[in-house]
């Protein structure tokens, strides 16, 4: 794999790395012509495609149309330029995904790479981990997937019970974990692992990386809601990683996956919040031209939904002032604020849709005749799709009840919960 230099791509930073009024307009302006230009021809049909509870559709045009932005040089902008980066400063990266959304570009294949393993390998990885796979994120060329959570470890994440040890210059992995989103269709999972026998919670983990294609390993998809499956039971028989395939030292797991999670839902929601006033606009557009819109009921919930957006937006901008008194508790307030908003807008569609929500569009995407009566091919449509992935909002990247307690504990400083 060949590592991606920034001058190769033709990236000029010059104007850029200056965060002055004009700089930050001639960014947004450069980002938005070449969306303009790009989002053409052959992936002119990409627009709007892939987001969730569509994860399956365009798969393999959207990993092409990843892949065309990486070699313009715009994955993982925010990473330092050594890396493969733009060294993209905040608002820089603020501004991309915020113009990305406008622009209606599909939904990225891997942002658990880009987001995620990326920063942490940056933050904890050696060198040679640096090198041999930051350069397969920022070109695209290996996809990532998360393996933490277990059957009996979700929020309490301690509990992890699979086991990995070392034998013969690798590790030896037995265990399951659930819920890895996208692991079907990536190269690689991160794992994280009890290596020290015999330990409990917090101590004696580690955080490896593995690839999946391998005899020891079988990935299971799980149907959702949806109709389609977009994570996946992943089982480890005595699969293997090289020795050196760990992160951190044995037992400094639990740090390294703390800080991983950091970077969880970062800057990223910020361009979300574009695609969420989208969702709002057409739903409000929705509600007028079918008339829904006269219930003064369904009226006042679309204000609400208007108003939360601005609460929102107003709250993402507090913390990026760093006007807050603790980090972690505007996450989890955030985490609160989009998820529960979220999840409300996809009821509320079901409401202003009416009666034909329960029922398929008569089409599929391809033209075909929708068969209602096939559960397991039945097609959804926009809002159908809405309601239901949005169930998913409050449970993943930290339930409500689990962003209350870190409120409740870190903010507000009531009793901690007994453990
Ligand atoms: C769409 C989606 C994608 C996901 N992708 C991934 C992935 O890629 N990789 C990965 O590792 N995981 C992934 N997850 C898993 C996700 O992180 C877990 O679902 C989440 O951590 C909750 O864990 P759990 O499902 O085991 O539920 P549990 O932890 O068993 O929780 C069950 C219920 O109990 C509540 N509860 C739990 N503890 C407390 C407490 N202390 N106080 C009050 N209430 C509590 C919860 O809020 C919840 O309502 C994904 C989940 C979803 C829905």
């Amino acid at each position: 794999m060949t590592s991606i230099n920034l001058a190769d791509r033709g990236v000029d930073l010059g104007e850029w790395a200056k965060s002055t009024p004009k700089a930050a307009d001639e960014f947004a302006a450069a980002v938005r012509s070449w969306l303009e230009e790009n989002l053409t021809g052959e992936f002119a049909g990409l627009k709007g495609r892939g987001g969730p509870g569509s994860e399956h559709e365009f798969f393999a045009e959207r990993l092409e149309w990843d892949r065309h932005l990486a070699r313009a040089g715009w994955t993982c902008i925010g990473w330092p330029t050594e890396y493969g980066g733009r060294g993209a400063t905040l608002e820089q990266r603020i501004i991309f995904h915020r113009e990305y959304a406008r622009a209606n570009a599909p939904a990225r294949v891997n942002h658990l790479g880009e987001e995620l393993l990326g920063p942490t390998l940056i933050a904890y990885g050696t060198e040679e981990q640096k090198k041999r796979f930051l350069p397969g994120i920022v070109d695209v060329s290996e996809l990532w997937s998360q393996g933490y959570s277990e059957p009996g470890a979700g929020s309490d994440l301690a509990g992890v019970s699979t086991s990995a040890r070392l034998e013969n210059g690798k590790w030896i992995i037995n265990g399951q974990k659930i819920w890895t989103s996208l692991a079907h269709v990536a190269q690689w999972v991160f794992v994280l692992a009890r290596t020290e026998k015999g330990s409990s919670r917090h101590a004696g983990l580690s955080f490896l990386l593995v690839p999946l294609d391998q005899p020891g390993i079988t990935v299971r998809p799980i149907q959702q809601l949806t109709g389609t499956s977009e994570f996946n039971e992943v089982f480890f028989d005595d699969a293997e990683t090289d020795a050196d395939l760990i992160v951190g030292e044995p037992g400094d797991g639990w740090k390294v996956a703390m800080g991983l999670l950091q970077f969880e839902r970062g800057v990223s929601t910020l361009g979300q919040q574009v695609g969420f006033a989208r969702e709002l606009e057409n739903l409000t557009d929705l509600a007028r031209s079918n008339g829904a819109v006269d219930d003064p009921e369904i009226a006042s919930r679309l204000v609400r939904a208007d108003i939360g957006l601005k609460v929102m937006r107003a709250h993402a901008q507090r913390t990026l002032d760093g006007d807050v008194t603790s980090q972690a508790g505007a996450a989890s307030v955030s985490k609160l604020l989009w998820a529960n908003w979220h999840r409300d807008l996809g009821e509320l569609a079901m409401d202003v849709v009416g009666a034909p929500a329960l029922i398929g569009p008569p089409t599929t995407v391809e033209g075909e005749p929708n068969d209602i009566a096939d559960p397991e091919h039945v097609e959804l449509d926009e809002w159908q799709r809405l309601y239901l992935f949005t169930r998913a909002d409050t449970i993943y990247g930290g339930s409500n009840e689990v962003q209350r307690n870190i409120i409740a504990e870190r903010v507000l400083g009531l009793p901690r919960e007994a453990r």
